[in-house]
C-alpha cells in the first residue's frame, strides 16, 4: 500500500500548534504582522496573496496587503520596504515574485530587513542557511520537512535526487537536506534542464522531489520501487471545468504512486505546508522581535 502523504492534514495541525503560540503573544499584548507587497496585478500572483492574507485571517495574524501599480518605479517599491522595514506592526513581510522588468528582485531582497525576511530569501538568510544556522528556513522545504517528520521518512543516509536549482526551492532544500543534522545527513543529487540521463538519477533516490516546474515529467519508471515521491510542481493546464484549469505537478500521479512507498498528491501535498510554514516563519519573527519566547 502506497502512503498518500496528506499536506493539509499536517498544515492544519502546524496551524494549531500556532494558534498556541499566537495566545502566548496575545498574552504579552502582541499581534504577529504580516504584510504583503504586489506589485502589478498577475492573477496567479493574486491568487497567491489571497491566500496568504487569508491564511493570516484564520489563525489570528494581522494581515497587510500593500497593491503597487505595475508601472511603478523601483524608488516607489523601495519607499513601501523602507516604510516596512520600520513599521513595529509589521514582524515579516515579502514582495510576491515575480516583479515587472523594471525591477530587479534581487535588489528587492537586499533592501528588506533580514529581521522581517519571512521568505527567507535575504542573502544574509541565505548565507546562514547554507551555514546550517537559518533564521527563517524558506517555507517550501521547510514544510517539505515538516511532512517527513510527520511521516516518519528518514533523511539520514537516504540518497535524495532533487529535480529542480532554483532559489525557493531546489537550492534550500538541497543545503537543508545536507546539513549534519536529525533533518538532514542526506546524500544530496541536485539535477536541472542540463543533466544528463535524469532517470538514473531519479531511479537511484531513495527520496525524489520534484521542483521543476515540467508537467508530470517524473513517471513511474524514472521512480526506484519503495521511494517516497514529493511533488513540488504547480502548473495550470487550462480544461473544460468552470474554472477553466486543473493544478498538475510535476509528477505522473498513477504511475509513480505504483512504485512509491509514500508520494505526496498535487492539490493537497507540498501547497498546503509552504503556506502554514510562511505562518510558521510570521510567528517565530513576531517572537523574536517582541522578545516573546514562545514554543515552536
Ligand atoms: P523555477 O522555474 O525557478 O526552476 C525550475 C528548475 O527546474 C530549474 O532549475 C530548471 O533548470 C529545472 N528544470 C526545468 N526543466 C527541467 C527538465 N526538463 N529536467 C530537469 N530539470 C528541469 O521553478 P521553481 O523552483 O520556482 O518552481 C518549480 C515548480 O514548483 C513550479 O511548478 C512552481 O509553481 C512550483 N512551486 C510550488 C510550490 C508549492 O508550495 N507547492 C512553491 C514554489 C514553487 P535550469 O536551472 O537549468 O533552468
Amino acid at each position: 500500500m502506497t502512503t498518500i502523504i496528506d499536506g493539509n492534514a499536517v498544515a492544519s495541525e502546524i496551524r494549531d500548534d500556532l494558534e498556541g503560540a499566537i495566545e502566548t503573544l496575545a498574552d504579552h499584548g502582541v499581534t504577529p504582522g504580516l504584510a504583503t507587497v504586489l506589485v502589478g496585478d498577475d492573477p496567479a500572483s493574486q491568487t497567491y496573496v489571497n491566500m496568504k492574507q487569508r491564511d493570516c485571517e484564520e489563525v489570528g495574524i494581522n494581515g497587510i496587503h500593500v497593491d503597487i501599480a505595475g508601472d511603478a518605479s523601483p524608488e516607489e517599491l523601495y519607499d513601501t520596504i523602507e516604510d516596512l522595514n520600520a513599521d513595529s506592526d509589521v514582524h515579516g513581510y515579502l514582495v510576491q515574485d515575480p516583479v515587472p522588468e523594471q525591477i530587479d528582485y534581487r535588489e528587492v531582497l537586499r533592501r528588506i530587513d533580514p529581521h522581517k525576511d519571512v521568505d527567507g530569501f535575504h542573502p544574509e538568510n541565505v548565507g546562514r542557511l547554507v551555514a546550517g544556522n537559518a533564521q527563517f528556513k524558506p517555507c517550501t522545504p521547510h514544510g517539505i520537512q515538516k511532512l517527513f517528520a510527520a511521516y516518519d521518512i528518514e533523511t539520514e543516509g537516504a540518497d535524495v535526487t532533487i529535480v529542480g536549482r532554483s532559489d525557493i526551492v531546489g537550492k534550500p532544500m538541497a543545503n537543508l537536506l545536507m546539513q549534519k543534522s536529525a533533518d538532514g545527513n542526506a546524500t544530496v543529487t541536485v539535477c536541472h534542464s542540463r543533466t544528463e540521463d535524469l532517470a538514473a538519477k531519479t531511479r537511484g533516490a531513495d527520496i525524489v522531489i520534484a521542483a521543476c516546474g515540467v508537467t508530470e515529467l517524473i513517471d513511474g519508471s524514472m521512480i526506484s520501487e519503495g521511494a517516497t515521491v514529493i511533488d513540488v510542481g504547480i502548473s495550470r493546464v487550462e480544461d473544460d471545468s468552470e474554472k477553466g484549469y486543473e493544478l498538475v505537478g510535476d509528477v505522473e500521479f498513477e504511475s509513480a504512486k505504483a512504485k512509491a512507498a509514500a508520494i505526496t498528491p498535487v492539490p493537497g501535498g507540498v501547497g498546503p505546508m509552504t503556506r502554514a510554514m510562511l505562518l510558521y516563519n510570521t510567528v517565530k519573527a513576531a517572537s523574536e522581535y517582541e522578545d516573546v519566547p514562545v514554543e515552536l
